[in-house]
């Protein structure tokens, strides 16, 4: 019989894209895939790229799934944190769903953000599936939150080192993971606890990667038992039906790897005043760039336009350079990182973001800002694929000033052996999905556990 999967993404474009990049996968091998679509999204981006990905894949089937709201008075939570947690406390909703599908399911993919879920779900009788987490973050980032549930984290010693693991530095720890109040903190740590009763942990991550981690997440020896860890990256991109989004035809024009593309993913707002000294730094370094400049976390409140975040004199002045293009829509990032133009790629290390980088071996300047992008920026700098200035500190800890951009923009650009190391990324990415490769052969693995249902 087909083998019929079901994934259930969570919320924000950095956990979707990897789900759907997953769910595109497994089809490609055969599978017959259901996307269970948590409605209503949070993000605008979010409802367009699924209704462009179902376009583009026919034959991914999906199933909407209508959590329950949860509104909160705390005008400080996180929206995409309140979905997280409106999505496991929908629970109840999703036994039925799953078995009103045909031919039945054998396992459901869950975004880490949903792991909870699985505890109820196991125990539903009506349901004779196994479960398989999605990891949307580094090796090395899921090798410190696993242990999270088990520890209590200080901010006094400098150094966290727990057993056949690499040590990790406490001040690359979000502060956030400190406050055990944190709706976000209390929400990971129950996810975590889930863990443990998955047959697999699926990740984009590659195993000449992030070599160290992998190998002892797999070892047995960590402090806790824990499932497979299952690395398949970097995620092979899935076709997507957008319009409105094509390459800026500036970017043709331009000669080979001369252009810094600026992305800070979806969801990150900086101050005016540093997007100001960030504009100046690109400026100043006289390189050709592509800034994709966000300034609210969800794309639904209402923007401030491009003149009034960046102050006339500036656009003024990028204008009237020619020197690069400043824009505030959805991209198309993976195609924009490995256009023949683009020669680096100043970035906030969301863990998509590296692996694209590391995809298209782009040198990578990480400006880790917030959450798991200390772990990811270390991971991506001691594979070679770039650099992290990490005296700048997290988002707003301080203003980074035009002279620091422009001087990390300058070396990002023009340091030949960062960009011989960062090829070399590229080329092992690229020998990851060869025959025999690693990640092919994990993939392999698991469309063989799924078929054996083991
Ligand atoms: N992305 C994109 N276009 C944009 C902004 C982001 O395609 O205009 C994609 C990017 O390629 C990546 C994801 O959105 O796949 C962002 O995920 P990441 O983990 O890098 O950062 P997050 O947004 O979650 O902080």
């Amino acid at each position: 019989m087909e083998t019929h999967v079901a994934l259930l993404p969570s919320a924000g474009m950095g956990h979707l894209m990897p789900s759907l990049r997953l769910a595109a996968m497994l089809a490609s091998r055969n599978c017959k895939v259901t996307i269970l679509t948590a409605q209503p999204t949070v993000s605008a981006a979010e409802s367009n790229h699924l209704n462009s990905f179902f376009s583009a894949h026919p034959h991914i089937q999906r199933l909407d799934f209508h959590v329950i709201p949860l509104h909160s008075s705390n005008p400080h939570d996180d929206p995409f944190a309140l979905q997280f947690e409106a999505i496991v406390r929908s629970v109840h909703l999703l036994p039925p769903l799953l078995s009103s599908l045909s031919p039945p399911v054998s396992a459901l993919f869950l975004d880490i953000a949903a792991a909870e879920c699985v505890d109820q779900l196991a125990d539903e009788p009506s349901l004779s599936i196994s479960y398989y987490i999605l990891s949307i973050t580094s090796a090395r980032f899921y090798s410190l939150i696993t242990h999270l549930p088990h520890l209590t984290l200080e901010g006094s010693c400098n150094n966290l080192q727990l057993p056949s693991l690499p040590s990790f530095s406490v001040s690359n720890i979000p502060p956030v993971l400190f406050n055990p109040e944190n709706i976000f903190t209390t929400r990971l740590i129950s996810n975590l606890r889930a863990v443990s009763k998955v047959k697999g942990v699926v990740a984009n991550t590659f195993h000449w990667f992030e070599p160290e981690t992998i190998e002892a997440l797999n070892s047995g020896r960590t402090m806790i038992t824990l499932p497979q860890f299952l690395p398949i990256g970097p995620f092979k991109y899935h076709k997507s039906v957008c319009e409105n989004t094509s390459l800026p035809k500036w970017l043709d024009e331009q000669p080979a790897k001369s252009v810094v593309y600026v992305c800070f993913g979806n969801r990150t707002a900086m101050s005016k005043d540093q997007i100001k000294e960030l504009g100046e730094g690109l400026l100043k370094s006289k390189q050709r760039f592509l800034w994709v400049l966000k300034s609210v976390k969800v794309d639904r409140v209402e923007e401030t336009g491009l003149e009034e975040l960046l102050g006339s004199s500036l656009l003024g002045r990028i204008k009237e350079k020619r020197q690069g293009m400043v824009v505030k829509e959805w991209v198309q990032q993976e195609e924009i990182l490995s256009h023949p133009a683009i020669g680096g790629f100043f970035s906030h290390g969301g863990w998509n973001s590296v692996m694209e980088a590391a995809k298209s071996g782009v040198p990578t300047l990480d400006w880790a800002l917030n959450g798991d992008q200390r772990f990811n920026a270390e991971a991506m700098e001691k594979a070679g694929l770039g650099l992290w200035p990490k005296h700048w500190g997290w988002l707003g800890e301080r203003l980074v000033k035009s002279e620091e951009i422009e001087e990390k923009i300058t070396q990002l650009m023009e340091d030949h052996k960062l960009r011989s190391m960062a090829q070399k990324v590229g080329e092992e990415a690229t020998k990851a999905w060869e025959i025999d490769g690693t990640s092919e052969k994990v993939l392999g693995q698991i469309i063989e556990m799924l078929k054996l249902k083991v």
